[in-house]
């Protein structure tokens, strides 16, 4: 038995989906790497829900927390998630390696880089703006970012560099070409040279 995961459209074994009860399949809609990596997202772009979710859910639900677990939420989840928080802001090179990796993992793009790879550097190579060195939890323009130079090829030594997050994207995922075509259409102010050609 095989499933179409609704968010990345691979089409996997039901192993790779975790079951769920309240669904007609019984199986979640997106595979255990997509909704791993959702999760992940949520909690990282908002902490305080996150956390409030997650103190409601053990306290509705005390037969299926260990007593140990329960003592943990409830005295150490606070400073647990101050503790994250902090360490975010303390390793970002780890932390853009991290995301990158799992993003990869979702992707199915090629990950062989080491947390050594990424290097932060002062200002953005691309713009010159000083970028800034920790990530907080939301992005902006001189937030650092890992970049595949070559779009084409994945997070391999010799391939990726951090950015400023505005370069990465407005870089997004075109082609040097692309990029010169649309120059050559800003400076001209409209008048295409591509349908002139
Ligand atoms: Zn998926």
């Amino acid at each position: 038995m095989k499933k179409t995961c609704n968010k990345c459209k691979v089409e996997k074994p039901l192993t790779e989906f975790a079951s769920r009860a309240n669904r007609k399949s019984g199986y979640d809609a997106q595979c255990k790497p997509c909704y791993n990596e959702r999760k992940r997202r949520e909690r990282r772009e908002n902490p305080e829900v996150y956390r409030a979710t997650r103190l409601a859910w053990v306290k509705a639900n005390p037969d299926k927390v260990s007593e140990a677990d329960r003592r943990w939420y409830y005295n150490n989840l606070e400073q647990k998630l101050a503790y994250r928080k902090q360490w975010a802001l303390d390793n970002p090179e780890k932390r853009l390696w991290s995301t990158a990796k799992s993003r990869a993992g979702v992707r199915g793009i090629e990950f062989s880089i080491d947390i050594a790879d990424v290097v932060i550097p002062t200002l953005c190579p691309v713009l010159g703006i000083p970028l800034k060195k920790n990530i907080g939890k939301c992005h902006s323009d001189d937030s650092p970012s890992l970049d595949r130079v070559n779009n084409a090829r994945g997070y391999v030594k010799g391939n990726v560099r951090v950015i400023s997050y505005r370069a990465n994207r407005l870089k997004g995922d075109a082609t040097a070409e692309e990029l010169r075509k649309l120059i050559d259409y800003m400076e001209c102010g409209g008048v295409s040279t591509a349908a002139a050609a």
